[in-house]
């Protein structure tokens, strides 16, 4: 067996897709429907006295519309996946060499004619070439490039699309990693992160009837006052309840995740992350302390520890 580099070499010039000819010959209906989607008002398309007085013997297609004649049927991309024996081979091959992974890079047409209702028009798909292998920023891989030629019912060309792709062995990512989900902030709730950001948990204490509440609300459940001030909490309080989430990942946690229901010995109730403790070790009751978690500089919030005392 040779070296990768060389196998994928000899794949230049090599057939990736015969000839096909287009479903159905170049036709006025077609055409309506393309320039009518594109916006394109040039009426060579469409009246031939203006395709006339433009030197032509009448109503020609758009050059752009090429690909679109040559287009397989629904019918085809239902039964088939519509990969050649050659292309599933040159799939094959990158693989073994890790590049698993796709982007397409860039195109450009050429054309030759102009084409005219009734044409039949041929395609034939050839790779070009096979790059060495490039460094990339999306990681090591090769340029595929084909060139597509089009034919019409004389086999003169039409025109010609050079396609290009990346085939790329992905790198993991070095992106940053992202930040934690923001609270939605509102004038009811935007006290209590800006006092955590000071490492002060906070609770809301109705001013009217001294009813504490949490989450945090602009009125007394108790009484229905609309006056309110803080308390800093003591920062003891008790496992009232937890999970601990495997799935789904969201890349800004570390897993497994323990989510808790903190009472406070207050009396009202949080949920927060815990903190050196192993999920199998939380139990229901277990006493614990504040900690904090300096997510980011715009977000901090409360979390708990095991407290170093015994009694809850
Ligand atoms: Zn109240």
């Amino acid at each position: 067996m040779s070296e990768l580099p060389a196998r994928l070499k000899a794949f230049e010039g090599r057939t990736l897709q015969p000839t096909t000819w287009g479903p159905d010959p170049v036709n006025t209906p077609m055409i309506r429907h393309w320039v009518e989607t594109m916006g394109d008002t040039n009426p060579i398309y469409l009246d031939d006295a203006a395709a006339r007085a433009a030197g032509r013997n009448g109503v020609v297609a758009p050059a752009a519309m090429l690909q679109v004649w040559t287009m397989r049927t629904y019918a085809e991309k239902i039964a088939t996946t519509g990969i050649s024996e050659v292309g599933a081979e040159l799939k094959r091959t990158l693989e073994e060499g890790g590049f698993t992974s796709v982007v397409a890079t860039d195109s450009d047409q050429e054309f030759f004619a102009e084409l005219v209702p009734g044409d039949r028009v041929s395609v034939t798909e050839v790779i070009e070439s096979v790059s060495e292998e490039k460094q990339t920023g999306l990681g090591a891989g090769h340029f595929v490039t084909t060139l597509k030629t089009y034919r019409n019912g004389d086999d003169d060309v039409i025109g010609t699309q050079r396609w290009r792709t990346l085939r790329f062995r992905p790198t993991p990512s070095s992106a940053p990693r992202p930040l934690r989900p923001r609270p939605a902030l509102n004038q009811d709730n935007a006290f209590w992160f800006d006092a955590a950001r000071q490492h002060r948990l906070v609770i809301q204490r109705c001013t009217h009837c001294g009813t504490l509440r949490h989450p945090t609300g602009p009125m007394c459940g108790q009484c229905q006052s609309l006056d309110w001030d803080t308390v800093d909490a003591s920062g003891r309080g008790s496992v009232y309840s937890f999970v601990v989430n495997h799935h789904p990942k969201i890349d800004a946690f570390d897993y497994p995740l323990i989510v808790a229901v903190i009472e406070l010995e207050e009396g009202t109730r949080l949920i927060a992350n815990m903190t050196g403790v192993e999920p199998g070790q939380v139990e229901i009751g277990m006493p614990v302390d504040l900690d904090w978690i300096d997510a980011d500089a715009e977000l901090t919030l409360p979390a708990f520890r095991p407290a170093a005392r015994k009694d809850a």
